[in-house]
């Protein structure tokens, strides 16, 4: 039996980054607010990050590094990162200089993640409710308009009403079929490097309302990661491959398939398109030293991810020639031949020389000049989908004409298309987006 209904201004699906930053904005405004979460503690994937807000410093790189982005929600979240930034500095908790090359082109700084999520859940549990272990969520609609949810909690059925209801649930990158069906053939066969309950709660709520589905569903956010090894959170950030940019990646038909210097985030989404899903990272010594060893952003960590990766049982080689390397690699099922001539060709357009290759020279090739080599085989891992449900500037859901509908918003993960094949962040789309739709609905915007 349902119980009675309570009322709220606003109730918030999810208490990570977008659901924990809707509810501090929320509160700020006055409202009364109530947070569903379905694990047992707040932070979702947020709290197993390295806590890096960061994006687009400006609208003429977001231009460069994400030609196809939303015209609306890119610039939003690039103009807005004074202000989430300044949010966190009122919880009162650490954050450090900005640093203005991550990944070479953003602008960055570390937040300490668990000090401000402890700040705003316990804001909102004094003005509102926060409950933790909900399970079946579903939306309450009158007429067009959601108008709040119920859901189960310890036991019982609840109902709550709200002026709107804001989806944060996190993505779709947990459940298998959604992976397959939008990001292709053999998605559903990755690993997935986030917390485990974003599953597509969101997106299907949404969809049964009458939701429309984002742009760039195919695209998402991760990195690649050592092959064969079980991927649980203790290797998320341990053993993620940042460095791959800056070394020489081949599929097992021993041929390159990405220009790497885009990123991993790049390579770890072509891998997928790959046979058996993996592939061959290769770097040299100079790259041992300058970029695998270094720490891969102001706040990383320091280690030696190639002799990690042997420890734990990956496959990895390390040899004084690329010839030996070829021939230890061969056994792994990568066609020895064609990665011999993959590499002579990519030294001599590296040099200068014109060779045709499979796919575009880095602009700063790696020189695969100074032994030893080392190569270690790589997995695709999936942290966030780019895609999901179709929001406007101010978070509200979009029908399948365009129609905001009523009392619907979704941030974070949940909402799509704002990035295409490149990345430009993950926390601050939770941030803006979830404070741009507690303004939204408290404002009486959302109707
Ligand atoms: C290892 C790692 C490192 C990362 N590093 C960074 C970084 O440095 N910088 C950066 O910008 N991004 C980083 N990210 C990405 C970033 O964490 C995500 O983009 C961000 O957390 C997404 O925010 P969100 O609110 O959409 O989802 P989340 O933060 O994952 O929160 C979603 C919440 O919803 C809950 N939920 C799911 N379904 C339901 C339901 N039906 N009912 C109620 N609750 C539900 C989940 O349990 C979860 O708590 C990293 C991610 C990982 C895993």
């Amino acid at each position: 039996m349902t119980e009675a209904a309570e009322e709220f201004d606003l109730v918030v699906v999810g208490a990570g980054a977008g659901g924990l930053a809707t509810a501090n904005r929320a509160v700020d405004l006055g409202a009364k607010v109530l947070v569903l979460e379905k694990s047992q503690a707040v932070g979702g994937s947020a709290l197993l990050s390295a806590g890096i807000l960061w994006t687009a410093p400006n609208l003429e790189v977001l231009r460069r590094i994400q030609p196809d982005h939303d015209p609306v929600i890119g610039p939003l979240i690039v103009n807005n990162y004074d202000v989430v930034k300044q949010d966190v500095l009122n919880a009162g908790v650490e954050v450090s200089e900005e640093w203005h090359d991550h990944l070479e082109w953003g602008r960055a700084c570390k937040i300490d993640i668990p000090g401000v999520f402890a700040r705003w859940s316990e804001k909102v549990s004094s003005s509102g409710k926060l409950k933790l272990g909900v399970t079946d969520v579903e939306l309450v609609k009158e007429g067009d308009a959601v108008v709040g949810v119920v859901y189960r909690h310890e036991g019982r059925k609840q109902r709550s009403l709200a002026k709107g209801v804001v989806l944060a649930t996190g993505g779709f990158q947990g459940d298998a079929e959604l992976r397959q069906l939008f990001i292709g053939n053999g998605a559903d066969d990755i690993a997935v490097r986030s917390n485990p309950n974003s599953v597509g709660d969101g997106f299907r709520l949404g969809a049964s309302v009458g939701a429309a589905a984002s742009r760039h569903l195919s695209g998402f956010y991760g990195h690649t990661l050592p092959s064969p090894v079980e991927v649980t959170s203790e290797v998320f950030l341990r053993l993620t491959l940042y460095f791959s940019a800056y070394g020489v990646v081949v599929n097992r038909e021993g041929r390159r398939f990405s220009d790497e210097s885009l990123g991993d985030e790049v390579t770890n989404q072509r891998l997928v398109k790959q046979t058996g899903r993996r592939g061959v990272l290769i770097w040299d010594d100079r790259v041992q030293r300058e970029r695998s060893l270094a720490a891969p952003y102001p706040s990383g960590l320091t280690l030696d991810r190639h002799a990690e990766a042997r420890e734990i049982g990956a496959r990895t080689a390390e040899t004084e020639t690329l010839e030996e390397l070829i021939e230890v690699v061969r056994d792994w099922g990568v066609d020895g031949a064609a990665l011999a001539k993959t590499l002579a060709d990519y030294r001599a357009a590296a040099a200068g020389e014109k060779r045709a290759l499979d796919a575009p020279l880095p602009e700063r090739p790696s020189p695969l000049a100074e032994g030893p080599f080392r190569a270690v085989e790589i997995q695709p891992c999936m942290t966030i989908p780019y895609g999901g449900l179709r929001i406007d500037g101010d978070a509200r859901v979009l029908d399948r004409d365009g129609r905001a509908i009523q009392g619907l918003f979704a941030v974070g993960a949940d909402a799509g298309g704002a990035q295409d094949l490149r990345y430009i962040g993950g926390i601050i789309f939770g941030f803006v987006l979830g404070r741009r739709a507690a303004e939204t609905a408290l404002d009486g915007a959302g109707e």
